[in-house]
């Protein structure tokens, strides 16, 4: 559903992903781990284009989106929803406001269609009963739950996280992943930058380890854990484990 070939990025004259190559399958989880600085955010941020690569293609379903003028960019970003570490909600708006203003805004849903589709995707994240709460009244897991919901509502076909738990007190990481692995069974395309090993052992079909703007390695989890192969990957796994 995505291939990246030959991606790269530079700020003036640091690269900050070199060379990068890459396929995510439709249905598959990648997990993408690595040390602060590495490249993560940016070559998340680069999969739908909010962060224009230097050069190289991202192709979303046979369509390189780097060649394609911003408008159409907007278009094909729909169909890739995406959670921020620090949730990115509207804090003027309730949480079913929240929730409607993309769908009504840029699908075109009736009113009483974003409530219902709304409803429904708050009662799959556990929030039914916060519809008309305002962001700031609820928990960090609870706002980042909303988030996952908004970003459904617009029936995405990947989606893309950067670190969404590394904000929450630890507490609340649990209630996170987990409405993450029910997407992850249910068949949802998705690409997790995190920290949260657990989860990538359990939940992804490939971890892909970068370092220094390069992908290092990528695995099955069970064997990148185990078994890392570079330095890198070896060094990075003895100090979080
Ligand atoms: P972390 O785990 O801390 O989130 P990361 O792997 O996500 O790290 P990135 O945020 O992608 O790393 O940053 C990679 C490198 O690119 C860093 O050295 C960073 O300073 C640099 N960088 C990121 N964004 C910009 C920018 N807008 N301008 C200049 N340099 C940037
Ligand atoms: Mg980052």
């Amino acid at each position: 559903i995505i291939q990246v070939e030959h991606l790269e990025k530079k700020y003036g004259d640091t690269e900050v992903l070199k060379e990068i190559d890459g396929t995510v399958k439709s249905g598959q989880v990648i997990c993408v781990i690595g040390p602060s600085g590495a490249g993560k955010s940016t070559f998340l941020r680069c999969l739908n284009l909010l962060e224009r690569p230097t050069s190289g293609q991202v192709l979303f379903e046979g369509t390189d989106l780097v060649s394609l003028k911003e408008s159409a960019v907007m278009n094909l970003r729909e169909r890739m929803g995406m959670v921020f570490q620090n949730f990115n909600l509207f804090p003027n708006m309730t949480v079913l406001e929240n929730l409607k203003l993309a769908p009504v805004r840029v699908k075109h849903l009736s009113d009483g269609e974003a409530v219902k589709k709304a409803q429904e995707l708050l009662d799959r994240v556990g929030l039914g009963e916060k519809a008309d709460a305002y962001p700031a009244s609820l928990s960090g897991g609870q706002q980042q739950r909303v988030a996952i919901a908004r970003a459904l509502a617009m029936d995405p076909e990947v989606m893309l996280f950067d670190e969404p738990t590394s904000a929450l007190d630890p507490e609340m990481v649990g209630e996170v992943l987990q409405v993450m692995q029910e997407l992850a069974n249910e068949g949802m395309t998705m690409v997790v930058v995190t920290h949260e090993m657990g989860f990538a052992k359990e939940v992804a079909d490939e971890v892909w380890f970068m370092a220094d703007g390069y992908i290092q390695e990528r695995n099955e989890p069970n064997a990148f854990f185990a078994d890392p192969q570079t330095q890198r990957a070896q060094d990075f796994i003895s100090k979080i484990i």
